[in-house]
């Protein structure tokens, strides 16, 4: 069996690759009256960040499934639908996947936690990789449909926060929470139990 991040010998990890899993703690995005508690599984490096690609990129849905195992442990108790961050329509044409919804599909097999495919997005927006922090645009939602009492939103990476703030700006619910593959923030620690699968 090869690793599902880098194709060495090694299932689902190689060992180089679970040692590069690193842990970030939670935190806190948003201003005003829009806050979102964001709980990421990894910080976004090794072969997390290899792991995020190849759901993404290369459609893997092992990679996907690892993640998500991962990502089920931080829901909240009260937690009675996941919201994915829907991929623009552009991107999600050119890769073949909403690597989002997936996620949330995947953590939902797991816990049980229904999906809710509620917020939309335009064709497309403008990048925002590469652009420095703080000039990130605010990404624009639709919500359609009910609000659920307890949403949660999923999202494969999470920089700045823009996009999460964005989603709960369009749910209109304060004090949210977001459970992330990966943070591409914040102070990075070795796992010392590895991954459980
Ligand atoms: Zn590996």
């Amino acid at each position: 069996m090869l690793c599902l991040a880098c194709s060495a010998p090694g299932s689902p990890l190689c060992f180089s690759c679970e040692q590069s899993l690193q842990r970030v703690p939670g935190r806190i995005v948003g201003t005003g009256n829009v806050r979102v508690a964001v709980s990421p599984a990894f910080a976004h490096c090794g072969a997390a960040a290899r792991l995020v690609h190849n759901l993404k990129y290369r459609r893997s849905i092992k990679a996907g499934r690892l993640l998500a195992a991962s990502m089920a442990d931080l829901l909240p108790l009260d937690a009675d639908v996941l919201v994915p961050i829907p991929r623009v329509l552009a991107r999600r044409v050119s890769y073949g996947i909403d690597q989002t919804t997936v996620l949330a599909r995947l953590i939902s097999d797991i816990t049980g936690v229904p999906v809710q495919t509620s917020l939309r997005t335009g064709v497309w927006h403008r990048r925002s990789a590469g652009l420095a922090r703080g000039r990130r645009p605010v990404p624009a939602f639709e919500m359609c449909g009910l609000t659920p009492r307890h949403p949660v939103l999923v999202d494969d990476v999470c920089t700045t926060g823009s996009t999460l703030v964005g989603a709960a700006l369009a749910l209109g619910i304060d004090g949210i929470h977001a459970v992330v593959a990966s943070s591409a923030t914040g102070n990075a620690s070795p796992i010392v139990h590895g991954l459980e699968t």
